[in-house]
């Protein structure tokens, strides 16, 4: 009977596909691969028709695939069918192409198969093209919307090809280093009870409990852990995640993580796996050999570049020069709780204009400070500044000594309140590497950030919130302060942090449950909101629940680093816009009535 079913599929399969036993042979090589050790090889390729190019006496037909480009050329002694067929071609055809391989008269050395091109036999067209919106090249003539909107013919160019072919070759080195360690790849749900990461959940109903939701993971935190309750020792998943919150140059709605978890381990067990991982990376992938990464503590980075995530590939610190400066009878000084400088090298020639032209920089909402103050190191040591009124030439001195300044170099000062000075100075100091050209994109400057706060007060809804999230641990000589100065309490968290980018952060987590009860104390949460939302977590931990802590890379953004890329979309086959559409197939978009109705859903459609 079974042998029966089978003759009947086999006579189907052989109806429907009349091809299916002469079988038909698209190419015998791709067209990137042909040399000139092929000469005189009849060849069979097949790609799409990149340009056409009709010089009388020759046309010339440059054929693209994945694999690079090959020069077909038909001339007087082709066949007359081929010059017909070649008429009805135009650009972004699926063509084959029969024909033999030869010598270029001239070679083009930029292309690798540029000393061949291919005397047509024949060609036929497997799928003709519409006139495509853009220019299917590197420098094409597409503007962002209509690339995005068209974005299968976007990821015809090889530019941008090649950011996904290196997407593919770091997830496969991060598989090997992960699975030669011993990890685990292991898939946890998408649609959850939501995971608190910071973020907006996107939320999903479900129609067979109506009026109930999951979640859409903003990471699989909780998941990672129960796995080490349950003794995986070591995971890892290159996993989806989705956090609703708005859009910059490095978020997307959804978003890659490499996501870790390990037991019986302590902060430096992870970053040294880490670590491994990503020097490993650097090598596989750049043939670079980076440093060994320093540790900086949270409060160092804010305090010297601030910034949580500082760019260490140039120095420019930030020096807090409030001790100094004060008492002199400049009311701004005086009146502010906070004074910074940064050394610009080699700026004392900034021009009047170039000077205005920071101070309206740094007086931008984005950067919000009053004003900024400028002390020119000039070459015959003397100095001039915008505040020569209040501060003699020996007073400037001792700024320029605190600074770091030498003969030639400017010093740009800040003033207000602390932590918003930091801040400011830390992007006046990133503007001025970007203008002198310190922030090369081929030099990596991975560091560990570590002892970040445990906690972060909001003034606005005045209360605390995990800097991290809830499962991170308080360091345990700072846990006494959890009664007394909680604000103060640092975290066994930390970051990795490449040029200014944060490429991942993690914790050593709590893993006992009267510890994390009172976490959630702090947090906020009442004995019953807890349960009800990490009551599953806390029951696990009532069963054994080994030490533990993990981490998290963001895989899209460790790949436009790598790539050396401003944004993340880039290394995104199929990315959102920056109001979180994908433009090529509208989403999101309304759904029918019938599905609201069977989702037990209203619209509340009032006029907003
Ligand atoms: N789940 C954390 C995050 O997404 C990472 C971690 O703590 O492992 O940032």
């Amino acid at each position: 009977m079974a042998a029966k079913i089978q003759d009947e599929i086999a006579k189907i399969f052989l109806f429907s596909q009349p091809n299916y036993k002469k079988g038909i042979m698209y190419r015998t090589h791709t067209c990137g691969e042909l040399r000139i050790e092929n000469l005189g090889t009849e060849v069979t390729l097949s790609g799409w028709v990149q340009r056409i190019r009709d010089l009388g006496a020759m046309t010339f037909v440059d054929l693209r695939d994945r694999y690079g480009i090959t020069q077909l050329v038909v001339d007087e002694n082709t066949d007359k069918s081929v010059a017909e067929n070649l008429e009805k071609l135009g650009r972004e055809f699926v063509i084959q192409a029969i024909g033999t391989v030869r010598e270029r008269s001239s070679k083009n050395k930029n292309i690798a198969t540029g000393d061949v091109e291919i005397a047509l036999k024949s060609i036929q067209i497997l799928s003709p093209s519409a006139v495509p919106p853009f220019t299917i090249q590197d420098d094409t003539d597409g503007g962002d919307d209509l690339r995005m909107k068209y974005r299968y013919l976007d990821l015809r160019r090889t530019v941008v090809r090649k950011n996904l072919e290196l997407r593919a070759k770091m997830a496969h080195a991060i598989r090997n280093y992960l699975n030669a360690d011993g990890f685990i790849e292991t898939e946890t749900p998408v649609l959850i009870k939501s995971t608190p990461e910071g973020a907006r959940d996107f939320v999903v109903p479900s129609r067979m409990n109506p009026g109930e939701f999951y979640a859409l993971p903003q990471s699989p935190q909780m998941f990672k852990q129960l796995l080490m309750v349950a003794g995986f020792d070591k995971y890892y998943q290159i996993v989806k995640c989705f956090r609703d919150e708005d859009l910059r140059a490095d978020r997307q709605p959804e978003f890659t993580q490499i996501d870790c978890e390990m037991s019986f381990v302590e902060q430096k067990d992870v970053l040294e796996t880490f670590e491994g991982l990503t020097r490993y990376m650097f090598k596989e992938v750049l043939d670079i050999d980076v440093d060994e990464f320093p540790w900086m503590p949270y409060s160092e980075a804010m305090e010297k570049y601030g910034s949580d995530k500082p760019d260490t590939r140039f120095e420019m610190l930030i020096n807090d020069i409030s001790e100094i400066v004060k008492g002199k009878d400049f009311v701004v000084f005086d009146s502010a709780e906070y004074i910074g400088a940064i050394c610009a090298k080699g700026c004392a020639e900034y021009t009047r204009k170039q000077l205005d032209g920071l101070t309206n920089w740094v007086k931008r909402p984005q950067i919000g400070a009053k004003g900024l103050v400028y002390v020119k190191c000039n070459a015959d040591g003397s100095y001039k500044s915008s505040v020569d009124k209040f501060y003699s030439q020996e007073e400037l001195k001792l700024w320029a000594e605190t600074t770091g300044a030498e003969a030639g170099d400017l010093i740009l000062v800040m003033s207000g309140d602390k932590n918003h000075m930091l801040d400011a100075l830390g992007e006046l100091r990133l503007e001025m590497a970007n203008q002198l050209g310190l922030r090369d994109k081929k030099v990596f400057k991975p560091l560990w950030v570590v002892d970040f706060p445990l906690l972060e007060w909001d003034e606005e809804s005045q209360r605390f919130f995990a800097m991290h999230h809830p499962f991170t641990s308080p360091k345990p000589e700072d846990i006494p302060m959890l009664d007394t100065a909680p604000g103060k309490v640092r975290a066994n968290a930390y970051d990795l942090v490449i040029n200014g980018v944060e490429i991942g952060g993690g914790s050593v987590r709590i893993f006992d449950s009267e510890l994390q009860s009172k976490m959630f104390d702090l947090l906020g949460f009442t004995k019953k909101q807890a349960e009800e939302q990490f009551g599953f977590l806390m029951n696990a931990f009532k069963y054994g629940a080994p030490p533990h802590a993990g981490i998290a890379f963001g895989f899209d953004r460790l790949v436009s680093l790598f790539a050396s890329l401003d944004t993340i979309r880039d290394v995104i086959a199929f990315p959102k816009n920056n109001s979180g559409r994908d433009v090529m197939n509208d989403a999101p978009a309304p759904i029918a009535k019938e599905q609201l109705d069977e989702l037990n859903l209203i619209l509340n459609t009032k006029e907003k």
